[in-house]
C-alpha cells in the first residue's frame, strides 16, 4: 500500500519548440498515465472502504491478524505499531516494524484482517530474503536518484542540444521504471501469502476470502497503474529526444 512519492512525478507539459511555444502532445501520455493512477486509486479505496464495513466472522483486528500470521510463520522479531493516515500500511525491513493504520490495527474488518496479512506478507519475504524483495530494496537509492536527477539531466539536453544528456536523463529514468517493475512481484507475492496463511489458519471463512481477494486485487492494481504511467513517462521521454535529434 506505500507507493514512493519521489515515483509519482509527473512531468510538467510545456511546449518547448526551437524558439516558440507550441502544443507538446506528448504531455497526453502523462495525462493518460494520471488518469490510470486516479481510477486504480479511487477503485482500492472503494473496495477498501467497502470490505471495511463487513465485520470478520472470527473477530479479529487487524493487529491481531497480523499477530497471528507472523506467529504461524515463525517470525517473533517483528514489533506491529500503529500509524497515522489511511491506507499508510507498511513493512520497514530495516527496523523490522510492521505499520498499521488508524483503519487497520484496531478494527476487525475483513478488509483490515487482508491489509495487516498482506503487510505480514512482505514481513515473511524479508525472512525468507525473497529475491525480488531484495532486488528491490537494493534498488530503492538508484531509483530515487534516477528519478530526481533524471528530468533536469533531459531538461538541460533539450535547451543546450546536448544528445548525450538526453540519453542519461533516459536512462536515469528507467531505473525508476526498473524499481517499479520489480515492485510488482513483490506485491503480488506477498498477498498470495497472506491470503494462504489466512486460509490455511482459518482466519478467514470461504465467503470473505473472496472479499478479501477483491481488495488486495484492488491494492495491487494501484502498482500496475504506477508502473504503466512511469513507461508511459519513458516513452515521452523517448520521443521528446527522437523529435529533438531529429531537428538537430
Ligand atoms: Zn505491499
Amino acid at each position: 500500500m506505500y507507493i514512493l512519492a519521489s515515483n509519482m512525478n509527473a512531468f510538467y507539459g510545456r511546449g518547448y519548440g526551437s524558439g516558440y511555444y507550441m502544443f507538446d502532445w506528448t504531455y497526453l501520455l502523462v495525462l493518460i498515465g494520471l488518469a490510470l493512477s486516479l481510477i486504480a486509486s479511487a477503485n482500492v479505496k472503494n473496495t477498501f472502504n467497502h470490505y471495511a464495513k463487513i465485520r470478520s466472522r472470527s473477530n479479529l483486528t487487524g493487529a491481531m491478524a497480523a499477530e497471528r500470521v507472523l506467529h504461524r510463520a515463525g517470525i517473533y522479531d517483528v514489533s506491529i505499531q500503529k500509524v497515522a493516515g489511511n491506507l499508510t500500511d507498511h513493512y520497514d525491513p530495516r527496523s523490522k516494524t510492521l505499520r498499521l493504520s488508524d483503519s487497520t490495527y484496531g478494527t476487525a474488518s475483513i478488509a483490515a484482517v487482508c491489509v495487516a496479512a498482506h503487510e505480514c506478507g512482505h514481513a515473511i519475504q524479508d525472512q525468507k530474503q525473497y529475491g525480488p524483495l531484495v532486488l528491490r530494496s537494493t534498488l530503492v537509492p538508484l531509483a530515487n536518484f534516477g528519478s530526481s536527477l533524471s528530468w533536469p539531466v533531459f531538461f538541460a539536453g533539450l535547451i543546450f542540444s546536448i544528445p548525450p544528456l538526453l540519453t542519461a536523463g533516459i536512462i536515469l529514468f528507467s531505473l525508476a521504471v526498473l524499481f517499479q517493475l520489480v515492485t510488482l512481484p513483490v506485491e503480488f507475492n506477498a498477498s498470495s501469502r497472506a491470503l494462504k496463511v489466512l486460509e490455511a489458519d482459518g482466519i478467514l471463512g470461504t465467503e470473505e476470502l473472496a472479499g478479501g481477494k477483491k481488495v488486495l486485487r484492488a491494492a495491487a492494481l494501484t502498482y500496475v497503474a504506477a508502473l504503466a504511467s512511469s513507461i508511459l513517462q519513458l516513452l515521452r521521454l523517448i520521443i521528446l529526444a527522437g523529435g529533438r535529434r531529429d531537428r538537430d
